[in-house]
């Protein structure tokens, strides 16, 4: 996939300054000076434009405080650093959940720790397990959320329970729309059923998601197009 030549978060024209300004990044929210923005004041840092792609799931879920998922999701899917398909999107799936749950319940002390943990677990769910294992790897992020907020280990109960509902409800929903695998469609269906289940199995309300239009299906070789939810005909 070729980068984008304009702005990574909007696609608008760059544009630049005589004199250098102080602008806000976007992805780490630190403020530098800089020449260069888009003409709608987006600017990226270049520390953050030399990050690998797991390194920047964790600086935007670490440095944001928003809670809703779906933006942090796509905060991260502006970077041409995230492939159409790939293991990242087992991280990115729980590094999202943790992050938009810890600062919906004002608790953002806790999510270094759980983002470190969902990338060290999401690391052990390899590339093409949807297929080869029957384990959609978005799925298994959700249960990996579950555990990490729960506090869930092999000995417990509730979160055990809890964690493995998760993961069981997210894989139905995936598995469901048939293959081939696509990680955005499965991306978008883990994160709509964690919300779910995180409103009535938790009581807690994070930002419904809205109408979902995928803006990949052209980069998709596989793409299910009409059969797709989230295909929006391009
Ligand atoms: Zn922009
Ligand atoms: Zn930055």
């Amino acid at each position: 996939m070729t980068p984008p030549s304009g702005c990574l978060i909007c696609g608008a024209d760059l544009e630049y300054l005589d004199q250098p300004e102080e602008m806000e990044c976007q992805y780490c929210k630190r403020v530098c000076k800089s020449t260069t923005w888009c003409v709608n004041g987006h600017y990226i840092c270049d520390r953050c434009h030399r990050l690998d792609t797991e390194d920047l799931i964790e600086v935007i879920c670490l440095q944001s405080t928003e809670d809703n998922p779906f933006i942090l999701m796509e905060r991260i899917f502006s970077s041409p650093r995230v492939m159409t398909h790939g293991p990242e999107h087992h991280f990115l799936v729980p590094a999202v959940l943790v992050a938009a749950f810890y600062n919906h319940t004002r608790q953002p002390g806790k999510k270094e720790l759980g983002i470190k943990n969902a990338r060290h677990r999401a690391g052990l769910v390899k590339g093409g397990s949807c297929g080869l294992l029957g384990d959609c790897g978005a799925a298994v992020g959700t249960g990996i959320f579950v555990s990490i907020v729960t506090g869930a280990t092999p000995l417990s109960r509730e979160e055990w329970r809890m964690a493995n509902l998760m993961t069981a409800r997210a894989l139905e929903k995936i598995a469901l729309h048939g293959g081939p695998r696509c990680c955005k469609r499965n991306t978008f269906l883990a994160l709509q059923e964690a919300i779910r289940f995180i409103s009535t199995e938790m009581g807690i309300h994070l930002p419904e998601p809205g109408k979902i239009s995928c803006r990949f299906s052209d980069q998709n070789r596989e793409c299910l197009k009409d059969r797709c939810p989230f295909y929006n005909g391009i």
